[in-house]
């Protein structure tokens, strides 16, 4: 079987990827809530006669399907978790199905589906070709919390794998070196005395007082960061009545920056603002980390590897309804930004500017921007990990946003993610066929963490 047959299975597949990226679009589940498009991705890894491994407690919807024997052992990561509030149907305009309900705003129903693609078609190669390998599909709950893959790193999932291969959703093709904030997910609980707030105020102690004057410390210390840094927080809990001084207050941080080092330094200097605003208001304060991951930690062979096969193949082509569609999402945006984006990627006068259609040069490559955070990053720090991109949106169009929403149930959704399963097995055809490639991308793995150890940022 060779690489060209071996893609066209995928095309004789694509209804059963589309279906799986269908049905988990329309059942949107949140983070940690993944019970149906968890069980729906088991069954059909069963089905192609995959056997189906549990990752353990607390992980209900993690799993591992896992096809052949001997090494390499490839890990392909799976996400399926959608976003409250951003509910919409297959509209252009905004129009939710369920108001303030979940949606695949970050086209995870197609990250799952294209993955789950790619295991099969190399389920399909190892039992044609009797070669040695192992294809795992490692279904991954919670990412949008960012913690479902540090979970599972430290329950030992990942254990006996050579090297993980990862994509996402989002509106170029392109594959990157350079992605993912590091992150730490942090809540703050103060604790005051309450007392009648006019008839005894000299009693109280406002743990309101100290979320508010921690969130100003905070505010200040945004000018003595590093300007790729960010900080941003939410108060969960305010108190209650305005006549009782509020006894307990809460506030939750993001902690983000390009890496992990930079993220612990500024957490630190966080947590004696934290201290300086229960020392002011006499309160206390205690902090619950909730979370936390790694920036991407790049491998140039797995990345040239990614790149070779993306251009060997074709991007997606579009009919003009789903063009029209697509120019229909774009103008419900900001035109400046549209245009932005446009004029970033789009080769110059290019008659139909809505969708991306070629595929970003390494270089180009380097002007996309993911400054969001993802588990994804903490696998890139345990096995050499690639990472890329297919247009699944028009461009212009923002993740986590409900026009990403529509796209990702569209079929300009359905054919990124059956051009990323075709990519992802066109990596594997070519490890599998190629040992020296392995070796190499673990060698520099080796190379870049030699100093530089991952530490889980989950405590014990
Ligand atoms: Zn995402």
């Amino acid at each position: 079987m060779n690489k060209e047959k071996l893609i066209q299975y995928l095309d004789e597949i694509a209804d059963q990827i589309d279906q799986v990226a269908l049905e988990i679009w329309h059942n949107p589940e949140l983070s940690g809530q993944e019970k149906e498009s968890a069980d729906l991705l088991r069954r059909v890894l069963r089905e192609h006669g995959f056997s189906i491994r549990e990752v353990g407690e607390g992980l209900e919807h993690a799993f591992i399907g896992e096809y052949g024997s001997g090494s390499p052992v490839i890990a392909v990561l799976g996400e399926y978790d959608a976003l409250p509030g951003l509910s919409q149907q297959l509209d252009t305009r905004q129009n939710p199905v369920v108001k303030n309900g979940a949606g695949h705003a970050c086209g995870h129903n197609l990250l799952g589906a294209g993955a789950l693609g790619a295991a099969l078609a190399i389920k399909k190669y190892l039992a044609e070709t009797g070669k040695a390998g192992t294809v795992r599909f490692y279904g991954c709950p919670e990412e949008e919390l960012l913690v479902g893959k540090v979970k599972m790193i430290k329950a030992g999932a990942f254990a006996g794998c050579d090297l993980a291969l990862s994509w996402h959703p989002m509106n170029v093709n392109a594959t990157l070196e350079k992605a993912f904030l590091a992150n730490n997910s942090i809540k703050f609980t103060f604790h005051g005395i309450s007392a009648h707030a006019a008839q005894s105020p000299e009693s109280g102690r406002s743990a309101l007082d100290a979320v508010e004057l921690m969130n100003v410390g905070a505010n200040y210390l945004r000018e003595h960061i590093i300007d790729e840094a960010r900080v941003h927080y939410t108060i969960t809990n305010a108190g209650g009545s305005p006549n009782i001084i509020p006894e307990e207050a809460e506030s939750w941080y993001y902690i983000r920056a390009p890496h992990r080092k930079d993220v612990e330094s500024i957490t630190q200097r966080l947590l004696k603002i934290a201290q300086g605003a229960a020392l002011m208001t006499e309160t206390t304060v205690e902090h619950t980390v909730l979370g936390g991951c790694y920036h991407l930690l790049p491998n140039k062979v797995l990345s040239d590897l990614t790149y070779k096969n993306m251009t060997e193949l074709s991007p997606p082509s579009y009919d003009p309804e789903e063009l029209e569609f697509a120019k229909a999402l774009q103008e419900s945006l900001d035109p400046d930004m549209v245009q932005g984006e446009i004029k970033k990627f789009m080769p110059e006068g290019d008659s139909q500017p809505y969708v991306h259609q070629g595929v970003l040069d390494q270089e180009q490559a380097k002007s996309v921007v993911v400054s969001g955070s993802s588990d994804s990053g903490d696998v890139s720090w345990i096995m050499p990990m690639n990472l890329f991109l297919t247009a699944s949106w028009p461009l212009g169009v923002p993740a986590h946003s409900w026009q990403a929403t529509a796209a990702s149930g569209a079929s300009l959704g359905t054919k990124s993610a059956l051009y990323a399963s075709k990519i992802l097995t066109g990596i594997m055809y070519d490890l599998l066929g190629d040992n020296s490639l392995v070796e190499a991308a673990q060698k520099e793995f080796e190379e870049r963490t030699q100093n530089a150890k991952y530490v889980s940022p989950l405590a014990d």
